[in-house]
């Protein structure tokens, strides 16, 4: 069929061309345009997709494409650009990567008959991409969508390629930072917001924006299409019956689902309303600095959490991992569940290697179960679910072997399906010559189709000997080609030999070609033949896929299973290849880290060793410790271990560490590093203060805060007086488990005072002018900064670094020294008076900042003398200035 459709299509093609049938052809193809004004619409013509008007100078721009024009007759020539059917989904890739829309137009009536009638058959957006070539195998692809209602924010998305279709609602002055999180976490290649939002405040989306008609927001109407969709009488089983903003984006996704691509719908047969309560909420910073699933440096995922954890056999697992990860949990008891099976796991390795290998034959279930669904499945698609269906017996057996108790949870869980693995071995086969088929019997009018096509084969097959014995021509031979179709070849010497029958169709370079009256009529049936096969596989497809579907939520349970299965298997797998331990978690407000390492770090020191560190926070021990040592001494590594071991624990993983006591924690803050955010207006400082005020507004006693320098992005007063008035938040008032990395030593004095806080430090020891770092991580202050050391060791030129040390040695008020000396002035005589300035205190007597904040509260006149001598008495003591002190 693909030649003739070919052929004829052009010869339609050429008509327009030639000014036949040309304003009916422009009329059908403006008003397919006119009904997607949004898009770029890609009109099926022939073997092309063509663009025409302006879609055709935006697709040639951003696809890439060589931009013509042609003629529609009175309708005049317009700009056209092409792109060959075959290579669609190449170009579409281009387009989406743009950020067009994509409308495609097919053909839908035979050609040759009048107009092809033609049709938007599927509208390509940002986030319902479902091609596979155009899907990161393992990473979800979400389309998301948001709906405000008073205060109330709701979030739904959806993952077309899979089925998974979730919501949440936020309520309270914290909605829209739950929402920006939710967002970061979910990463959605396209947000759907209503054309006139509700209140004034802008909705933030990230991915693709794209607007829909408010009332596709309402919640009643969302309501009514969510309960069809689900096919259930009330929402209060998904957990979403109070929940009217949630439920209005939900509707919305449905809603854009049926007006871009309809057939992605039967997927989504259920939808869950996660617990937020029970989740660790992670900020986009969080996320990006603990480089969960991207490195910082590079980019993609080597380097990352995910891709020293990614061990799994299927993209799906894959896809899992990357969401626990993305999701720890404060749930005890879930996460001991994972514990169990991880642990289990990790003590069966033969169990491992074995479930390893008959994932690999399940492959991406999901996206496969998703193929079907669309209608774009093949026969051999098909045989791929039945041969995964198979695997799952086995898996169910090397779970059951191990005699765990948690696998055996495992394994009496997992739905294995009957009655489709029979509806798919009635259906398709694997044929040693032919490949995937379907199966003789299946559908008896096919089998009359291919019978009759197969005789018609083998007659032309025998034709090439017949015709060499009738006609004594020895070297005569029968071909195919494209454009000519069958025919007979005859060399130039044996022209005299040709019979009367033989129709002369082509000259060739050495010969004649011919064909019979016999080989037409067989060419004939033999096209007609194909052309039935192909509509009649696609009819039994089509009826395979509707057999199939009635299995799918089963089916997809068993593969989110299966998926989940893999993820907590690469979890082992990497417990037990780099000897992490089981964590110990509670609902305490300790933190114990014995011997800890950071996972990344440690696989990329290619077999140098990593020093193991402690860490001891809250329960007995202090709630917050302020890290001090070189440039370069390992402070961003220690932060960075224990958060990702938290993050571990609360995933349900082992831990790289000896032992691990982890009290539960709600969120994982963190604020690392300077980066700009130039493009959204902010500075280096500002966006390390928002990152602050967002720790500081939302961080509770249960959270894990991480700071890696604060105050670095202003003068070294200003800095150090936030550094400082931070920590004493955190300490007095927020009272979360922190750790405080800074350059600022003066903090240590501060950490001192606190009753709480402790001191910590990296140790790193000098030697011929050199610093060997320790990267031990050990009670107390650093004793110095060695801060011309490592920039001796970064290639500065030596005349810098000297004169650098000359000016430290003239000056040593300002000398880096771990605490400032006791007869330190603070108060140095300025004239006539004593005046305090902070430009006269040396480091280390950040005290007087405070002291000149009391001094200014002061009422004197409210004061006995006996009063104002203790008063004094105590500053002194403060300061170290007294008797005693
Ligand atoms: P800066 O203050 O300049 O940001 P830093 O003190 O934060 O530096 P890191 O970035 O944590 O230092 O560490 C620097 C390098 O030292 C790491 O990239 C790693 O190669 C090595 N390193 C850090 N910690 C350890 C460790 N515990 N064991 C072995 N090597 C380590």
């Amino acid at each position: 069929m693909g030649r003739e459709r070919g052929k004829t299509e052009a010869g339609e093609r050429d008509r327009i061309g030639a000014g036949e049938d040309v304003v009916p052809s422009r009329r059908q193809y403006l008003s397919l345009k006119a009904q997607h004004p949004g898009a770029i619409l890609l009109y099926r013509m022939g073997d092309f997709y063509e663009t025409f008007d302006d879609d055709a100078a935006i697709a040639a721009r951003d696809a890439r494409i060589t931009l013509t024009s042609r003629s529609f007759g009175r309708s005049g020539r317009v700009p056209m650009a092409g792109i060959p059917h075959h290579a669609l989904n190449h170009y579409l890739a281009r387009l989406l990567h743009a950020g067009h829309t994509v409308a495609i137009a097919e053909q839908l009536s035979e050609p040759g008959k009048g107009l092809v009638e033609r049709a938007v058959t599927r509208v390509v957006t940002p986030g319902t991409v479902v091609e596979p070539g155009l899907l990161p195998s393992a990473e979800n692809r979400y389309l998301a969508a948001i709906c405000r209602l008073g205060g109330r924010i709701g979030l739904a998305w959806a993952d077309v390629s899979t089925g998974e279709f979730a919501l949440a609602e936020f309520d309270g002055p914290t909605a829209p930072e739950r929402l920006a999180e939710e967002l970061a976490r979910l990463n959605p290649a396209e947000c759907l917001v209503p054309d006139q939002p509700d209140g004034d405040q802008p909705i933030e989306t990230r991915g693709h924006r794209t607007t829909l008609e408010r009332w596709h927001f309402e919640p009643a109407g969302a309501r009514t299409r969510l309960l069809r969709q689900l096919r259930a009488a009330t929402l209060e089983p998904f957990g979403c019956a109070e929940w009217p903003a949630a439920t209005g984006a939900a509707g919305a996704i449905l809603v854009y689902l049926e007006r871009t691509n309809p057939r992605l719908l039967p997927l989504l047969t259920s939808l869950r309303a996660p617990a937020l309560d029970q989740q660790v909420v992670l900020d986009a910073a969080t996320r990006r600095n603990l480089e969960l699933t991207h490195s910082l440096r590079h980019g993609g995922s080597r380097n990352s959490l995910f891709g020293l954890l990614d061990e799994t056999a299927t993209p799906m697992g894959a896809r899992a991992l990357r969401r626990l990860l993305g999701q720890p949990l404060r749930d005890l008891g879930e996460l001991r569940r994972r514990q169990g099976i991880v642990a289990a796991l990790v003590e069966e390795p033969r169990c491992r290697l074995g479930i390893r290998r008959e994932l690999g034959i399940v492959g991406d279930l999901e996206r496969l179960a998703g193929r079907v669904v669309q209608g774009t499945a093949t026969i051999r698609d098909y045989l791929a679910l039945a041969a995964a269906l198979r695997a799952f017996p086995a898996i169910q057996a090397r779970l059951r072997a191990t005699g765990e108790r948690a696998l055996l949870g495992c394994a009496e869980s997992l739905d294995t399906v009957p009655q489709l693995v029979s509806v798919l071995e009635d259906a398709v086969e694997e044929d040693a010559e032919q490949g995937a088929l379907l199966r003789r019997g299946f559908a008896p009018e096919l089998d009359a189709v291919r019978d009759a096509a197969h005789q018609t084969r083998s007659w032309l097959a025998r034709l090439e000997r017949s015709e060499r014995e009738r006609t004594g021509i020895r070297s005569l031979k029968v071909g195919f080609n494209k454009v000519f179709g069958y025919y007979i070849e005859v060399t130039r010497p044996n022209l005299p030999l040709v019979p009367g029958d033989y129709l002369r169709k082509q000259t060739v370079a050495n010969g004649e070609r011919y064909i019979t009256a016999a080989l037409k009529e067989a060419e004939a049936r033999m096209l007609a033949a194909e052309d039935e096969i192909a509509a009649l596989e696609r009819a039994t497809l089509a009826r395979l896929a509707e057999s199939v579907q009635a299995h799918l939520p089963r089916l997809l349970r068993s593969a989110e299973q299966l998926a989940r299965l893999d993820a907590l298997l690469a979890l082992a797998e990497v417990a037990a290849r780099e000897r992490w331990v089981r964590p110990m978690l509670d609902e305490s407000d300790a933190l114990e880290i014995a011997n800890g390492r950071h996972p990344v770090v440690e696989a990329s020191l290619g077999g140098a060793p990593f020093i193991a560190n402690d860490c001891c926070l809250g329960g007995e021990h202090p709630r917050q410790c302020v890290l001090t040592g070189p440039n370069m001494g390992g402070k961003s590594t220690f932060l960075r271990q224990v958060a990702l071991i938290v993050l571990l624990a609360q995933v349900g993983s082992f831990v790289p560490a000896a032992s691990a006591r982890i009290g539960l924690v709600d969120r994982i803050f963190t604020r690392i590093g300077a980066h700009d955010d130039l493009p959204g207006g902010a500075s280096t400082f500002m966006v390390e203060m928002v990152e602050t005020a967002a720790i500081l507004r939302q961080a509770s006693a249960r959270s894990l805060v991480i700071l890696d320098e604060v105050g670095r992005g202003t003068s070294t007063q200003d800095g150090l007086a936030l550094a400082r008035a931070v920590l004493e938040d955190l300490h007095d008032r927020v009272g979360a488990r922190t750790l405080f990395a800074t350059h600022y030593l003066e903090l240590t004095e501060v950490a001192g005072e606190l009753s709480r806080a402790a001191n910590l430090h990296v140790a790193a020891s000098e030697r011929d002018g050199g610093v060997i770092f320790l990267y031990a991580v050990r009670p107390g202050t650093a004793d110095q900064a060695y801060g011309i050391h490592v920039a001796r060791l970064a290639g500065l030129p030596s005349w810098v670094t000297e004169r650098a040390a000359e000016l430290l040695d003239a000056e040593p008020a300002r000398a880096a020294s771990p605490r400032p000396s006791a007869a330190t002035p603070l108060l140095h005589e300025d004239g006539e008076s004593y005046q305090l300035t902070l430009d006269g205190i040396p480091r280390g007597s950040l005290g007087a900042a405070q002291l000149a904040r009391e001094l200014r509260r002061l009422d004197v006149s409210q004061l006995t003398p006996g009063q104002a001598i203790d008063w004094l008495a105590e500053q002194q003591r403060r300061l170290g200035y007294g008797r005693d002190g």
